[in-house]
């Protein structure tokens, strides 16, 4: 339970990799707001949370709106009185060859996945400074540092996560907050569910652990960078990929 008090706002908390760090972060003692454009299922992960003994709320968000994150912010901090833990996991991706993409595809992925992170981070700075204690742990992805066709706005909304995570770092490391980034490689949600067999089959060829990964692998490596234990780790991206990039 070492993050027991603690208050954590886990962004696209819903379902997937969001959903397991949201109950990762619970099982460690922290009180959760999920905050999700997904109504219905952020509430059933909420009653999963507080079927765990622990607090949780459903905060309405929408990552790209600034009034929307910071009403979600007021409201976190107008329930528990304080806000420790950023999780910026919300993300999206509009997947298309370069020459078919449209302004449309990239400005949906860069809203969601950076303009959403930056959103988030600067609406919680104000409750983290207050406390002169803070983490901010942001979802990018091995596609951020190693490219992939068909991703060029996708990859480039995700290496843009990892560079505002070493500068914020910077900026606010004085005050006890650090900001790190993990970077997944494929984890067993949906994305790769939809891949066919003989692609699933070629990425395995390419793991060194030689199994996709699961969003619990995910959250046991945010869980830490939320915790006691890392408080000397800050402007890193750790990857969590089975060895493929290296
Ligand atoms: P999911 O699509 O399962 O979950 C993301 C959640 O965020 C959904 O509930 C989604 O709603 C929500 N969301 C989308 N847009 C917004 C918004 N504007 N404001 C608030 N919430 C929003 O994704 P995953 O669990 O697969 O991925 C989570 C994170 O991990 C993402 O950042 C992704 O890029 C990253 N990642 C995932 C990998 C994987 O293999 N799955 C690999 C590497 C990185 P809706 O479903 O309606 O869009």
């Amino acid at each position: 339970m070492s993050l027991k008090e603690q208050v954590a706002l886990v962004t696209g908390g819903s379902r997937g990799i969001g959903r397991a760090i949201s109950l990762r972060l619970a099982r460690d003692g922290a009180r959760i707001a999920i905050g999700d454009i997904r109504e219905e299922e952020g509430k059933g992960t909420v009653a999963e949370v507080e079927a765990l003994g622990v607090e949780a709320l459903f905060v309405p968000l929408d990552v790209t709106q600034q009034e929307s994150a910071t009403a979600a912010v007021r409201q976190i901090v107008a329930r528990w009185g304080r806000l420790d833990i950023l999780v910026n996991n919300a993300g999206i991706t509009r997947d298309k060859l370069l020459l078919r993409m449209t302004p449309q595809d990239w400005d949906a992925v860069l809203n969601v996945n950076l303009k959403g992170t930056y959103l988030c981070s600067q609406a919680v700075l104000q409750p983290m400074l207050k406390r002169r204690r803070g983490r901010i742990v942001s979802i990018a992805s091995v596609v951020g540092i190693a490219g992939n066709a068909g991703q060029t706005n996708y990859s480039a909304s995700k290496a843009g996560i990892i560079g505002f995570t070493k500068s914020l770092a910077r900026e606010v490391a004085s005050r006890s907050i650090t900001v790190n980034a993990v970077a997944p490689g494929f984890i067993n949600t949906e994305m790769v569910q939809t891949l066919s067999q003989e692609i699933q089959k070629q990425v395995l060829e390419r793991i060194p652990l030689a199994r996709f990964g699961t969003p619990e692998d995910v959250a046991g490596v945010v869980a830490f960078l939320c915790s006691e234990e890392a408080s000397y780790i800050t402007g890193h991206v750790i990857n969590v990929d089975g060895g493929l990039i290296m």
